[in-house]
């Protein structure tokens, strides 16, 4: 029996399994629906070039959810799903949360152990910041190489000019100190190789900075093409999980599980084996082994896309090179085409006051939850959103872009005919204090009520984030590293 079955080898999954094989007496195995990829080479090489976002409808490293955005918005989402999960396929976008967003997810857990204070030594010890390693608050050991684009392509160095034009200050470094800048505009840290003779590079995820040099250890075990479809109890102990490995029934023991599934496969594992709301639990007829409320929120931030026709050149390097950040707003200027000949603004609310729920239709494995992301149900919601488009279209203007698609007043169908979502679903099973209505885990990542399990991904973020999740995904791992040592 080994000391640790970790379900999920994404991004949480890849550092876990890495740091906790670290010592040499700690058995860890780990299981992953998808492709164990055990080279860098073995990668599809569409993985590789950090230029797309490998997204195609056929693409067999992906999960896909039809989702609710709003009740008569339809949309999907997806994940990654093979080694390395979302951030192999992932935009390697690498921005630290706030200090802002740390003082409250400390809030949730009624102490200062997840304050930016807490979260900055694991911060530093995880990059390799090319640019500015050497600089406080900064690190050049770790194993996350971070790198900015120094010669931005032609649109970009355009949107920069527009930003400035509106007097917007320009950010050298979105992961400066004290807790990163709160507005401006400048080029975003990505998780990426140097470029290449022909200018390309490397996507690096966490498999490549993590899992990959860790699996000639002897005490860490990597299983791909195996689906966990329950866990398995005596009481309220886990004791293992049931699994299809290649299509074939069978169950693995452990002394303790970690799951690190992403925050909706988490939560519908959890909800699959009795934990969840008992109401849920009992109308699907699966036996209630504990009732904590999993899937009952999350976050995720919306985005309304508006394409638009330029002439700039188009350029490769990463999908995107610059954001504008102010107040709860970010404006992606895309580089990647989401339609053919036009790019695309992604005009995103990071901290919206809606959020969502999932929920099992069925007990069946291999039915996925339902999904709905109540985006934009508050007045406040669609009012920040409106006023932030109408400034993106100051920026377009301004840059002389052709905007495509009916011009007129931002109302609120406007806002629903183009809303999308940044892929970045969190907290369906949150962290905070025993007691607390909303909280699944404790601070310490351990299932409220159940022994022997944790959850480690994004799935415990109790609190929406003011940047894409990314970096945040990896702190979190390296800290529960340590208290599942
Ligand atoms: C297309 C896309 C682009 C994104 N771009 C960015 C970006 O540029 N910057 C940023 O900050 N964030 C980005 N994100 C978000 C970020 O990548 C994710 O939030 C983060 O990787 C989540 O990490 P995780 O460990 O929680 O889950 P994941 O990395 O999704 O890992 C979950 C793993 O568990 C496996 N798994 C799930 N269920 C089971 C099961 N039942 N049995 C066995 N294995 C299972 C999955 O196959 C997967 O490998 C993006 C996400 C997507 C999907």
């Amino acid at each position: 029996m080994v000391h640790t079955l970790i379900i999920g080898s994404g991004t949480a999954g890849c550092v876990l399994a890495a740091r906790l094989s670290e010592d040499p007496g700690h058995t860890v195995r780990v299981v992953e629906a998808g492709s164990h990829w055990a080279h860098s080479d073995d990668f599809p090489p569409e993985l590789a070039d950090s230029a797309e976002l490998p997204l195609g409808d056929r693409a067999s490293w992906l999960w896909r959810y039809s989702v609710a955005l709003t009740p008569d918005r339809p949309g999907t989402i997806v994940r990654g799903r093979g080694i390395g999960g979302s951030g192999s396929v992932n935009g390697s976008y690498f921005i630290r949360a706030a200090a802002r967003d740390f003082a409250a997810w400390s809030g949730e857990t009624g102490s200062r152990s997840w304050d930016f204070g807490a979260a900055l030594p694991y911060f530093r010890a995880l990059e390799n910041d090319h640019d500015y390693g050497d600089h406080p608050g900064h690190g050049r050991a770790g194993p996350v190489p971070v790198r900015r684009i120094v010669r931005p392509t032609p649109l970009i160095q355009e949107f920069g000019a527009a930003c400035r034009d509106l007097g917007f200050g320009e950010v050298a470094d979105w992961n400066a100190l004290p807790g990163g800048p709160e507005s401006g505009v400048g080029p975003v840290p990505c998780t990426v190789g140097p470029p290449d003779a022909s200018g390309r590079r490397h996507r690096i995820g966490p498999a490549h900075s993590y899992l990959l040099p860790a699996l000639s250890r002897p005490n860490l075990t990597v299983q791909g093409d195996t689906l966990v479809i329950r866990l398995r109890f005596q009481g309220t102990r886990v004791t293992g999980a049931d699994c299809l490995i290649d299509g074939k029934p069978e169950t693995i023991r452990a002394e303790r599980v970690v799951l690190c599934a992403g925050a909706i496969e988490s939560a519908a594992l959890l909800l699959r084996s009795g934990i969840g709301p008992g109401e849920q639990s009992a109308a699907l007829g699966i036996p209630v082994v504990a009732e904590v409320p999993v899937g009952g929120w999350f976050t995720d931030h919306p985005e309304i896309g508006i394409d638009y026709r330029h002439p700039a050149p188009a350029g490769r390097s990463v999908p995107l090179e610059y954001v504008l950040e102010f107040d709860d707003i970010e404006i992606r200027p895309y580089t990647v085409a989401f339609i053919p000949g036009a790019y695309r603004m992604g005009v995103t609310l990071m901290r919206p006051t809606s959020a969502g729920s999932i929920r099992l239709t069925t007990a069946d494995p291999l039915t996925a939850p339902r999904i709905e992301h109540g985006y934009l149900e508050t007045a406040d919601d669609r009012t920040r959103l409106r006023d932030a488009v109408e400034l993106a279209g100051q920026i377009l203007e301004s840059m002389a872009a052709e905007p495509l698609g009916a011009a007129g007043p931002v109302s609120d169908r406007w806002l629903r005919d183009r809303l999308g979502t940044s892929q970045h679903l969190a907290g369906t099973c949150r962290m905070g204090r025993a007691g607390d209505p909303r909280a699944v885990v404790d601070d310490r990542f351990r299932v409220h009520g159940v022994a022997g399990l944790s959850v480690v991904d994004l799935s415990v973020v109790p609190v929406p984030l003011s940047r894409g999740p990314q970096a945040t995904v990896v702190l979190l791992a390296e800290r529960a590293t340590a208290e599942l040592r």
